[in-house]
């Protein structure tokens, strides 16, 4: 079943390897391998940034804008790229300058960062979005190092995005008419490019969020209109539950978009439904699979999952450290509107909600945010209520510390009586 999921050489295939898949020259060059050995004829590879490289980089600048010691570590990151690339070229001699250059620039930044004695958003957008921009130059020089001829994609060229308040929103018009433009310039069938970094509307450098490499495959592969996304970590796919609490837990053979949605808001190791938006716009399969295992076909995510075939429940999540937080009141029955409040002054306070339940008696509204939320959430709500408080139709806001959600996720659960 499993090597019918997978289509003979589609016309083109995005690929996204994370952090841990490129921690050293020896992955890198396994990268390498396994992507020179994919029978695609047209091929994307977008790459995060070395392990370590994205925090490294972030506690430079802060560390500059302290007025602390950052030398010794832009010192030991630009060894480790330096040597990677020694490692990866036989004549590294170019790529070696290239990098002096890019940790030229990089501390002509700290040096600014530290005068300004603040971590500007632009300063800190340019900096931390330089790890993939070295890793991705490492990985094509390797790359056209054993003869392949892959063009190299700065995904600041070409990705153009926008900041709102759920995170980066993409600019699919403009980016494909830039992307046109430099494929003009760069018709290789082979690319190599650049994770989590954008360019912002102001023409600046910026990036999409922690993580956010992911999402940037999936972007790629929308604009280079591939026919898959794989998505390359150090796991099995996607486990049916977290395996340092279930040893038992075994890779989903393939999954609905709505099911991977559900288990990662649970918080299990899945992708950001964010992540999944470009290619679930376009009906695109997502595959989660293992750099370390690649005979493994790992998790197919579609729109179809596997047709109910799997059984009603594909997976468990458990999510701890959260507290449940209700309003209770006799006062509170078939009045409209109370829920609209709570949501209102919890919104206010800048809280997210987990879980809500109104018992259909409407006592009682309970919500479930996180633990560290829970008395900023108290206060809010006896804010918001305090006239009803004083009034006596609202009895209290109780607090419960110490919760957690586990959450049975599967499409096939819906209307099956039973399950539960
Ligand atoms: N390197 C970035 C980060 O660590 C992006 C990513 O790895 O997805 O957040
Ligand atoms: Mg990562």
């Amino acid at each position: 079943m499993l090597s019918s999921q997978v289509p003979q050489s589609p016309s083109c295939r995005a690929h996204k390897f994370g952090g841990s898949s490129l921690a050293d020259a020896g992955r890198i060059r396994h990268v390498a391998s396994l992507m020179l050995g994919a029978e695609e004829s047209r091929q994307v590879v977008v790459v995060s940034a070395m392990q370590g490289t994205t925090n490294a980089l972030i506690a430079m600048t802060n560390a500059a804008a302290a007025g602390e010691d950052w030398q010794s570590a832009w010192s030991s990151l630009r060894t480790q790229h330096a040597d990677a690339a020694s490692a990866l070229l036989d004549a590294p001699i170019a790529l070696h300058a290239w990098i002096d250059a890019r940790f030229g620039d990089i501390a002509d930044l700290l040096r600014a960062v530290s005068l300004l004695r603040q971590p500007g958003r632009a300063a800190l957008d340019r900096i931390q979005g330089m790890g993939e921009v070295l890793s991705a130059m490492l990985l094509q020089a390797h790359l056209r190092a054993r003869g392949a001829d892959y063009a190299l994609l700065d995904a600041r060229d070409v990705l153009l995005v926008r900041h709102a308040e759920l995170g980066a929103v993409v600019d699919w018009d403009e980016s494909a008419r830039r992307l046109a433009a430099w494929r003009a310039a760069n018709p290789q069938a082979r690319v190599v490019a650049t994770g989590f970094v954008a360019s912002g509307e102001d023409g600046l450098p910026t990036v999409l969020g922690r993580n956010g490499s992911d999402f940037s495959g999936a972007i790629f592969a929308a604009l280079f209109d591939a026919a898959e996304l794989h998505i390359w970590s150090d796991v099995d796919g996607v486990l049916s539950a977290d395996p340092r609490l279930v040893p038992e837990a075994v890779s989903l053979g393939s999954m609905s978009y709505r099911e991977a949605c559900e288990l990662a808001y649970f918080g299990a190791k899945v992708i950001h439904p964010q992540t999944m938006t470009p290619a679930i716009a376009r009906g695109l399969p997502i595959l989660m699979r293992n750099t370390f295992k690649p005979e493994f076909p790992g998790t197919r995510i579609d729109a179809d999952g596997d047709g109910g075939h799997g059984g009603p429940v594909k997976g468990l999540t458990l999510d701890p450290g959260l507290a449940l937080v209700s309003l209770e009141g006799a006062g509170l029955i078939g009045v409209p509107g109370t829920a609209e409040r709570v949501f209102a002054a919890l919104h206010a306070a800048r809280i997210s909600v987990v879980m809500i339940s109104q018992g259909s008696s409407e006592h009682s509204i309970c919500s479930v945010v996180r633990e560290r939320d829970a008395e900023a959430a108290r206060r809010a709500l006896l804010d918001a209520f305090s006239r009803e408080l004083d009034g006596g139709q609202v009895q209290g806001v109780q607090v419960v510390p110490g919760i957690s959600v586990l959450a049975a996720v599967g499409d096939g659960m819906a209307g099956k009586p039973g399950v539960a």
